[in-house]
């Protein structure tokens, strides 16, 4: 590929804003990239800034996946301890068996998501 400002002068990467090809000697660095003139550095600063926001939030989503069965066990868990002192006690009885059923439902997401 050639810079799109210098025919034959190959190019070095692309503008992360309009995705032509840039020479050395047009590259702008900007953060994980380049661009291919000073008009576009703001730009592809603020894209930049966006897509690091965007894996960061990946990682959070990730994590959260393991917050829900946590959830399930530690109610399940609470209502087992509950159905220990009084095994006709409705609440126990229901927080058992939602408890499961959240740790259940989590567990076929994070299975189906490999
Ligand atoms: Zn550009
Ligand atoms: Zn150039």
């Amino acid at each position: 590929m050639e810079c799109f400002d210098h025919a034959g002068q190959s190019a070095v990467g692309l503008c992360k804003v309009c995705a032509r090809g840039v020479c050395r000697a047009c590259a702008v660095t900007v953060t994980n990239g380049l661009s291919c003139s000073e008009e576009h550095r703001e730009l592809a600063e603020q894209l930049a800034r966006t897509q690091i926001v965007a894996a960061r939030n990946a990682g959070f989503y990730r994590m959260q996946r393991w917050i829900q069965p946590i959830c399930g066990i530690a109610m399940a868990a609470m209502g087992g301890i509950v159905l220990v002192m009084d095994e006709s006690d409705i609440l126990g009885l229901v927080l058992f068996t939602s408890g499961i059923a959240i740790v259940g439902l989590a567990l076929v997401g994070v299975l189906r998501k490999r």
